[in-house]
């Protein structure tokens, strides 16, 4: 079973996600981890987007397709994916499509976790003082917002035209979305 989770920044996908790599014994791909870890490691890529990242904007379609190419295509990964934070413009969906085509995958199950920015800004601000990731700033999360909203919107449209496509609110408590989550894979 492949599954995308989808929503703004501090939707709780991540969280989410780690909760179905259990259930499922999944793999979570989350391109924003992905991506943080380029930055760690001080690589070619990671030098390419570090103004990107600290900045709420999105890093370039080519090479966060590129990273995610490699997982799609692992044997052992091969329907058990868990996408969090892919794809976030209809570039990436389309490339996705393509990748999942060609390696005899689809998309099962497509979870929306609605929230208002109000809730994001709370969220984010919690998540700043555990984790202290440099993108966490107040301002940020506010262009991050905006990013959002202009370039995953269309994205949402594409999806939400899909059977297969669930909008959960995502304001609920975590236990209360996983329960939600739960009730469209134990069919
Ligand atoms: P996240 O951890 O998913 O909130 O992502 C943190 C940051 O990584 C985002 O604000 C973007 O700068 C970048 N990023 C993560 N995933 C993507 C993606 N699929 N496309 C472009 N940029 C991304």
């Amino acid at each position: 079973m492949n599954i995308i989770l989808f929503g703004p920044p501090g939707a709780g996908k991540g969280t989410q996600s780690k909760y179905l790599v259990n259930k499922i014994s999944g793999f979570q791909i989350s391109t924003g981890e992905m991506l943080r870890n380029e930055i760690n490691k001080e690589s070619e890529i990671g030098k390419l987007i570090i103004n990107d990242m600290n900045n709420g904007i999105f890093v370039n379609d080519e090479i966060v397709n590129k990273l995610i190419k490699e997982i799609i295509f692992d044997p052992n990964k091969k329907n058990k994916l868990i996408f969090d934070g892919y794809p976030r413009s209809i570039n990436q969906a389309k490339h996705l499509d393509l990748l999942l085509e060609s390696s005899n995958q689809k998309i099962d199950l497509i979870f929306f976790l609605n929230v208002n920015k109000e809730t994001i800004i709370n969220r984010i601000e919690k998540r700043k003082a555990i984790e202290k990731r440099s993108d966490d700033e107040l301002n940020t999360i506010l262009r991050r917002y905006d990013t959002y909203m202009k370039t995953t919107k269309p994205v949402l449209d594409f999806y939400s035209k899909k059977s297969n496509f669930h909008e959960i609110d995502g304001s609920l408590e975590i236990k209360e979305i996983t329960t939600k989550i739960d009730a469209f894979i134990n069919v």
